[in-house]
């Protein structure tokens, strides 16, 4: 073997060695709002919008340094980002979950997962895919019970409900129009009831939201525990 041959054996021998058969897992943290349906709710001066932002931005934070790669699918909070772009987001990411942030207003306390349990169709598309909806009720399953026990006392945690509960995807066929796009595992929380005291001022806090996407990352760590790698979830298709 001349040098040169030698040389380019250890270069390929050191990009062997430096490229682990799995790189970091991808996560997209998905701010609710603004929307093509809506620019979120609101109560007072709290927003959802911001609630949503802010929790992401911590979220991300936690996750990055638990070695996630954290993909956003907005730049700034008042980007106006359609629900079918938020889900291609995740999907051109090929992320091992997507997560999508939001907080209700209504009669309700607490926090609440959505997943997709089965198909609709959207302008042409039919989603998700069988694997999608297992993968997000696992994921949704996996994110209420790893948060419960570490919001117990501040937020009420509620059981898993599936799109079709969802104003929005009650009216199209039971499904979320960023689930219909999806071809990654996703699931929607509603954080807290913005216009319930309790739940606004826990949110509101620093401390709260703190707590919040402390929450939100053990869950997130605890899925990517239990779950085959992306890159396996999306393999021949
Ligand atoms: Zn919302």
């Amino acid at each position: 073997m001349n040098s040169f041959k030698m040389l380019i054996g250890v270069v390929l021998l050191a990009l062997a060695i430096s490229s682990p058969l799995h790189a970091a897992p991808v996560v997209c943290v998905d701010p609710g709002h603004p929307s093509e349906i809506s620019a979120g709710a609101s109560a007072g001066r709290l927003t959802e919008r911001h609630l949503a932002w802010v929790v992401a931005l911590k979220l991300k934070a936690i996750l990055s340094s638990r070695g996630v790669s954290v993909v956003m699918t907005k730049t700034r909070e008042r980007e106006l980002v359609t629900n079918r772009h938020r889900a291609e987001i995740a999907n051109a990411a090929g992320a091992a979950a997507m997560i999508r942030l939001h907080c209700d207003a209504g009669a309700g306390r607490g926090f609440t997962w959505y997943y997709p349990d089965h198909a609709a169709t959207k302008d042409g598309v039919t989603g998700p895919p069988p694997d999608v909806c297992e993968h997000s009720r696992l994921l949704a399953a996996t994110m209420r019970e790893t948060m419960t026990p570490l919001l117990a006392g501040h937020l009420a945690s509620n059981p898993v409900k599936t799109d079709a509960a969802t104003h929005v995807g009650a009216g199209q066929g039971g499904v979320l129009t960023g689930s219909i796009f999806a071809r990654v595992p996703t699931a929607l929380i509603e954080m807290c009831f913005l216009n319930q005291r309790g739940d606004a001022a826990y949110l509101a806090s620093e401390a709260g939201q703190n707590e919040m996407a402390s929450a939100l990352a053990a869950g997130v760590m605890a899925y990517l525990a239990r779950t085959p790698r992306s890159e396996d979830l999306n393999g021949p298709r």
